[in-house]
């Protein structure tokens, strides 16, 4: 069904890719990231507000802003993936057509290394566009959302959305890498980038201290960043901010406070 998918796109003009990829992209974040606001905005329950990282809700110009950015981003996203998956530039890379090729147990290891190689690029990418020289010029864009939801998980400035869009280019020209391993990581990153934005933390009380839990990004991490721009860099994974000791130094603290909110107790007026 990829194959076939794939087939299609590519014997359409560039044109019609860059639509097709841009309405996948599209309606990946309207399912995610709308239903996300729907459940967690949508309906304020008093409990469930006790338990919001931040006690305040965004204003209506925060969720059209980000929803604006967003759509701008996935004009550049598909444009970009377009020219690597179906247009000019991929005969230069690794992208091939066929799983058979190298067969389905280096698809599945290949999805991981993707990952892996996101993780490391966003890092690294995110940190440099914290530098004082760019980061009024690009990343401040995303970071007007101090108290974000799930619809500013691709609120990029244009420039930003070209940044982190050559991940794919990255990618393309590191390891072979099949397009349904580009859908899939396309999936999951916007799942946990949506979680990562949701304003809700999901993972239970003591997660950051479990060994496997602490190696882990949280809605808390970058909530924090968001509230408070400097510290907690990393995108799935903890270990570049520990190895690099850019962790929050009060990221334990607000886990424990947030996590521990008591439901049952008075609750804050909404
Ligand atoms: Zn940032
Ligand atoms: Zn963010």
């Amino acid at each position: 069904m990829i194959d076939s998918l794939y087939g299609t796109v590519l014997g359409s003009g560039m044109s019609q890719a860059w639509i097709a990829i841009f309405v996948i992209l599209l309606v990946r974040y309207v399912a995610i990231a709308g239903s996300a606001v729907l459940i967690w905005y949508g309906w304020r329950r008093p409990q469930r507000y006790v338990k919001k990282i931040q006690q305040r809700w965004p204003r209506l110009a925060d969720y059209v802003r980000e929803i604006g950015y967003s759509i701008l981003t996935f004009i550049i996203f598909s444009g970009i993936a377009m020219l690597v998956l179906a247009g000019p530039v991929r005969p230069y890379t690794h992208v091939y057509g066929d799983v058979a090729e190298y067969g389905w147990g280096y698809f599945a290891a290949s999805l991981v290394a993707v990952l892996l190689i996101h993780d490391a690029y966003f890092y690294w990418a995110h940190r440099a566009m914290h530098h004082p020289s760019i980061y009024r010029w690009v990343h401040l864009t995303h970071h007007r959302s101090t108290n974000p939801t799930p619809l500013a998980a691709f609120a990029f400035h244009p420039l930003e959305a070209v940044v982190e869009a050559g991940v794919i280019v990255v990618i393309a020209f590191l390891i072979p890498v099949h397009p349904g391993v580009i859908l899939l990581f396309v999936l999951i990153m916007t799942l946990d980038n949506v979680y990562g934005h949701l304003g809700w933390e999901l993972y239970p009380k003591n997660f950051q201290r479990h060994p496997i839990g602490r190696w882990i990004n949280t809605s808390i991490s970058h909530n924090q960043h968001h509230r408070h721009v400097q510290g907690n860099y990393g995108l799935y994974f903890l270990w570049w901010d520990r190895w690099c000791g850019t962790l929050r130094p009060d990221y334990d603290a607000t886990f424990d406070e947030v996590s521990g909110r008591d439901t049952a107790g008075s609750l804050p007026a909404a």
